[in-house]
């Protein structure tokens, strides 16, 4: 059994008006190497005309970005040409890569509308000989996700990425990092082995979970230790989690707004880069 170390709560951290709840980094966890930040927006009601979400256009390098759209929608617009409207259960994967500049707001229907939004970001890094990769953006909606579904029906897994069991995900990240939403029903019962070496990320989005005997519920980020295999999981609740797995990279990480690299050097540059229209122009 994979031994844990503890559970930590995220911090309320809003953004504007939204509801945000972070998870990743916190005061005593400023990362899970290659897992880098995770950003809970929501659940929240947006009235009929709302100013929608309030990530305009912004550049980033040096990593991934997967938001997982649980309630609502994002429409997701790069200076590369991806551009996208991802309604609940659908994810978008961003390779930013050397370098692009997005918005992820929300569309004028939804503006006019208005509706539930809920959404969860996770940075996930790249190795220092990936951080210059070209940008790619793919959104998938929710019937383009492969599901699995264990214990008689009461748990499916979507398999964004990486493999649960002999289900390959929808995307095939360069660092081949693992990342599943998991609903459990109440009374559910599953399992699933991570190799010792990598790192884990287990967030309980809503309600109650049991994992290798240890509780944790809404806006905890379970913390484990590297020792042992296998994760034994019970839903206390109808439960929500995001679960991913990976290799650590044990490379140095600077990271400064929203460029992540190895040196400080690598971020002047990326600043210059940014400013003098490498990454991309904003139309
Ligand atoms: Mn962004």
């Amino acid at each position: 059994m994979r031994k844990i170390k503890q559970t930590h709560q995220a911090v309320y951290a809003p953004i504007d008006d939204l509801i945000t709840y972070r998870a990743l980094p916190l005061p005593a966890l400023e990362f899970l190497d290659p897992f880098l930040f995770l950003n809970h927006h929501g659940p929240q009601h947006y009235k009929p005309g709302n100013n929608g979400l309030p990530f305009g256009p912004h550049p980033h390098r040096g990593f991934e970005t997967l938001t997982l759209i649980l309630n609502g929608e994002i429409t997701h617009k790069d200076s590369s040409g991806g551009e996208s409207t991802i309604y609940a259960g659908g994810i978008q994967w961003m390779t930013a890569g050397s370098g692009l500049i997005h918005s992820e707001v929300s569309s004028e229907e939804f503006k006019e509308n208005g509706g539930l939004e809920e959404v969860i970001q996770i940075w996930l890094n790249l190795p220092s000989k990936l951080k210059m990769t070209e940008p790619e953006y793919t959104g998938l909606q929710k019937e383009e996700i492969p599901k699995v579904v264990l214990d008689n029906g009461r748990v499916s897994v979507d398999v964004i990425s990486g493999q649960w069991g002999q289900t390959q995900g929808a995307i095939d990240p360069p660092t081949h990092i693992s990342m599943f939403t998991i609903k459990g029903k109440e009374g559910a019962k599953w399992e699933v082995e991570v190799p010792t070496a990598h790192n884990i990320l287990f967030y309980v989005v809503n309600g109650k979970v049991k994992v290798n005997g240890l509780e944790a519920e809404t806006h905890h980020l379970v913390e484990f230790a590297h020792e042992g295999e296998k994760l034994q999981i019970e839903a206390l609740t109808e439960v929500t989690l995001v679960f991913g797995h990976g290799a650590p990279f044990n490379e140095p990480i600077v990271a400064h707004g929203p460029f992540v690299m190895n040196t400080q050097e690598e971020i002047r540059q990326a600043i210059r880069d940014y400013q003098s229209g490498k990454m991309g122009e904003w139309n």
